[in-house]
């Protein structure tokens, strides 16, 4: 399953370009974007490839105007169908009538409920049937990142291939080909938001903090991931 070998002296792009047409032509149409409606490199990437690649995104219910503006400039002028997932109804319905609007910041614990019940459960759905799925994540994001591997299974998602060909990427590199390619992008990105989730947990960061400080910033760094990312987690 993991027999990519990545070629030498290529450049950034290459080589996530090189990773993106293994993945889509080893595992189509078993394999999925999962799209953050922040930076839409993969789509672009993928979609030289294959028109009718697949890409999903997830809707808290919670996210900023600017992802919805984003992703129906991304929908509209890349001509990509996105697949929407919601939280189960019932579920959010029982969080917030027995705990509120914003249990979230009462504990670590809290908040991973919520982040389970919005994000993780619904990206179980997504993932459900699929060999492998395609992220953005980069090394550089955050402590909890930078050891992320190109290609590697992923234990939380039965071991399912997770692909990243972004892993190597700074944030100028994707500033650079956005603008190279004149791609539409989430406009907090312009405000301060290298890193963008739902608008109640995310505030944008001050110069020289890591780019996930504004996620969840009043908890400690090595807990700044939402349970998509993590290995630990029982999902
Ligand atoms: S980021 Fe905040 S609002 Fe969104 S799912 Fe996680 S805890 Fe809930």
């Amino acid at each position: 399953m993991t027999e990519y070998q990545e070629k030498p002296g290529l450049d950034r792009v290459e080589a996530a370009r090189d990773l993106m047409r293994w993945a889509l032509d080893r595992f189509h149409p078993r394999i999925a974007i999962a799209a953050s409606l922040q930076e839409p490199v993969l789509i672009h990437m993928a979609l030289a490839i294959r028109k009718d690649v697949r890409v999903f995104s997830i809707d808290t219910g919670r996210l900023p105007e600017e992802t919805y503006i984003c992703a129906e400039e991304i929908r509209r002028q890349l001509g990509v169908r996105i697949e929407w997932y919601f939280p189960r109804r019932e579920a959010v319905q029982r969080l917030e009538t027995e705990k509120g609007l914003f249990s979230f910041k009462n504990s670590l614990e809290e908040r991973k409920e919520c982040c389970l019940v919005r994000k993780v459960e619904p990206l179980n759905r997504a993932l459900t049937g699929l060999d492998a799925w395609i992220t953005g994540l980069r090394r550089d994001e955050n402590i909890t990142r930078n050891s992320t591997a190109m290609v590697g299974k992923d234990p939380a998602h039965g071991g399912i291939l997770k692909i990243n060909p972004l892993v190597d990427w700074t944030s100028d590199d994707v500033r650079a080909y956005l603008r190279k390619h004149r791609i539409p992008y989430n406009r907090l990105l312009d405000m301060g938001y290298p890193s963008v989730g739902c608008e109640c947990c995310t505030r944008p960061i001050e110069p020289g903090e890591d780019p996930r400080a504004g996620r969840w910033w009043w908890e400690q760094p090595e807990h700044k991931e939402c349970g998509l990312h993590v290995r630990d987690w029982n999902i």
